[in-house]
């Protein structure tokens, strides 16, 4: 059923080319069409998720929000500017929620800094949500590059899923977009999560291979590079960072599709890439 089964990079032979342009989905057959993840429920835009601090929506605000203490049983209510009322600010607004409960509070030095985190998490998500949507964040200091996984042509959240199932036994946390730089490498960093706060892995892929020549075995394969320098960090070795060492160049050619994929990178890549720079279509 699983193509990919046996033994993680266990090559399974083959003498035809690996895949006919309409064979594509049969090598990839296994991806979820859709995400396993449930959908989380829609959350009211009245209060937050504890039900214990109330929303208010005002047209005139933009950059700034407030808040009045003890209204109901103590707790706060919140002043948003309007366009926070719409679905996606909802993480947004818990945080906006968490803000107020402490800023009414007493402003100890330690309930402060609380406060100062809580109100930088808020804007920094803010943006994000506006970046992710293709809009001009509110203010453009310390923006967030977006993350889009979903390409023209390729969805790179199901490679990512297919790669991690059989390479990573699923175990592999991080999230996936296609590069924002035109003309440019796939790569990996590490970024922080404006919601909560903690760091996630992002990997970064070539607009090169969000392309109708691109067969999945190539993204696949850079996505599985990629995912291979979570799991084997850069190493410094007599003063010299070893980004590919041995580890990493023999688990990368336990791709079962290796060959293929690095065939299409050196010849079918570079032209792609080029005719970004020349703002042609893939
Ligand atoms: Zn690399």
């Amino acid at each position: 059923m699983n193509f990919f089964k046996g033994k993680e990079g266990e090559a399974l032979p083959f003498d035809v080319p690996p895949m006919p342009p309409d064979g594509q989905m049969d090598l990839f057959g296994f991806i979820p069409t859709s995400s396993n993840t449930p959908e989380p429920k829609p959350q009211s835009p009245e209060c937050s998720q504890n039900g214990l601090v109330h929303f208010k929506y005002s047209p005139l605000m933009k950059k700034s929000i407030r808040c009045k203490g003890g209204v109901l049983f103590g707790h706060p209510e919140v002043l948003l500017p309007a366009y926070m009322k719409a679905p996606e600010f909802a993480a947004a607004r818990e945080l906006a929620a968490e803000w107020a409960e402490h800023a009414v509070r007493r402003k100890t030095q330690k309930n402060k800094a609380v406060i100062k985190d809580l109100v930088s998490r808020f804007w920094q998500a803010v943006d994000q949500i506006f970046t992710d949507k293709g809009e001009m964040p509110l203010s453009t200091k310390g923006r967030l590059p977006p993350i889009r996984p979903q390409g023209k042509y390729h969805n790179l959240v199901d490679v990512l899923a297919a790669i991690n199932d059989t390479y990573f036994g699923g175990m592999l946390s991080c999230r996936i977009t296609w590069s924002n730089r035109v003309g440019g490498l796939s790569f990996h960093t590490i970024r922080k999560d404006p919601v909560t706060g903690e760091n996630f892995h992002l990997i970064s892929i070539s607009r090169g291979y969000d392309a109708a020549n691109c067969p999945l075995y190539a993204i696949a394969g850079v996505v599985y590079h990629e995912c291979l320098h979570i799991v084997i960090p850069v190493e410094v070795r007599h003063g010299r960072r070893v980004v590919h060492g041995r580890e990493f160049r023999q688990r990368e050619r336990r791709y079962i599709y290796y060959e293929e994929w690095i065939k299409w990178h050196k010849e079918v890549l570079p032209r792609n890439i080029r005719a970004l720079l020349h703002h042609r279509e893939l």
